[in-house]
């Protein structure tokens, strides 16, 4: 299973919360694309298989990309890889940039699932937010993607923050349980340093998040979301009639992936790389061929396998094969593993010899991989 990630690195306007990267800069638009042509380019034979499961857009906004330059980058994967069939093509796409012409347009150039940026069903959320869409907008949106006939659409939602209590949340997460989509990520805000909202919470503008009104609303959203026939598969990932999210599911299971453009990572053999996360030296790189280093890279040892393995895997429905970390590790970390999860009986359970998190788990997942790193 291999993908290829492009990284759209334009956005109308910052949402406050936001630390992906992205210039709101669009003038050079098609001189970024020009340069993530030429990275398909050289970088063709990264991947160890030529046929590609997934291909997935994110951003930025990708749902900013013009009819010329997404062709473009497709006819690309299309001249140096293959596709599987039913291979997974995903847009993420913000409900303002929703039109008829836009989802013909993208269904056309083979685009099978939409990953709508939601975030929220409260206007005055979505305004604080500073997103580009108001709650009626967003499920008109849904609702006219399925009318054009997409039948896998995922939307992002937010919860934790001053906005929303749980009953807010329960609200919310009804409304989107009403749009019959297949697929629901459900992130836990948080708050990044070099973010609008990271400095307004500096200067003590905002308030801190509730982590126990966080809490509820994780739990609250597993038990409405189970209800309604999803399948909670990730921490923060739901989906109905097991339509996981192929390509960010191979993250979780670390297949490997190329990513194009800038800030993208790229995973393979054990080593993953990184590009520069500024469009002005991404292009001089790659377009105008200046000496300039345009990516890092780092190979996992050993260890650094083994922790990311068990980070990402307890994190899944995938879980933790205590025959994976013997064969592949040694017994020195099978060994510690089962040392140090025996003192976590209340978080997890063994089936067919694999370790999985509990859902009280997945409250503290982030601390239990911790306990078990080497
Ligand atoms: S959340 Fe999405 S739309 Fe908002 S700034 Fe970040 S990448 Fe852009």
């Amino acid at each position: 299973m291999s993908g290829i990630y492009f990284h759209i690195p334009f956005c109308k306007k910052a949402c406050i919360y936001c630390d992906f990267h992205f210039s709101t800069k669009l003038s050079n638009s098609d001189l970024v694309v020009q340069a993530m042509l030429n990275e398909v380019e050289l970088k063709q034979n990264f991947l160890p298989q030529k046929r590609l499961h997934s291909i997935y857009f994110g951003g930025g906004t990708p749902s900013l990309l013009t009819k010329k330059q997404l062709a473009l980058l497709l006819n690309a994967v299309h001249k140096y890889f293959s596709l599987s069939e039913n291979a997974e093509i995903t847009f993420e796409v913000n409900p303002e940039n929703i039109t008829n012409e836009n989802l013909k347009l993208w269904q056309h150039h083979g685009i099978n699932r939409l990953s709508i940026g939601v975030q929220s069903f409260n206007d005055n959320e979505l305004t604080w937010m500073n997103r580009g869409h108001n709650s009626v907008k967003a499920i008109n949106s849904v609702k006219a993607a399925q009318d054009v006939g997409y039948n896998a659409i995922s939307i992002d939602l937010i919860f934790g923050s001053k906005f929303s209590s749980v009953k807010q949340w329960e609200e919310s997460l009804k409304k989107a349980i009403d749009l019959n989509v297949d697929h629901i990520s459900a992130y836990n805000l948080t708050i990044e340093k070099r973010t609008r909202l990271g400095k307004s919470f500096e200067l003590k503008r905002e308030p801190e998040i509730d982590s126990q009104l966080c809490e509820n609303q994780f739990l609250t959203a597993h038990t409405l979301l189970e209800k309604a026939g999803f399948e909670h598969y990730e921490i923060s990932n739901y989906a109905k009639q097991q339509k996981i999210a192929v390509h960010n599911s191979n993250y979780w299971l670390q297949k490997p992936y190329l990513g194009i453009g800038p800030s993208a990572h790229s995973f393979t053999n054990n080593t993953r790389s990184w590009n520069i996360a500024n469009n002005n030296i991404y292009i001089d790189a790659l377009l105008k061929k200046q000496a300039v280093n345009y990516f890092e890279s780092e190979h996992l040892s050993i260890k650094e396998q083994y922790n990311e393995y068990v980070l990402l895997g307890l994190r899944s429905k995938f879980g933790c094969s205590l025959n994976y970390i013997e064969t592949h590790f040694g017994s020195h970390y099978i060994k510690h593993f089962e040392s140090n999860i025996k003192s976590l009986a209340a978080y997890y359970t063994t089936v067919n010899n694999t370790v999985y998190l509990t859902l009280d788990g997945w409250l503290l997942a982030d601390k239990i991989s911790s306990m078990l790193f080497i």
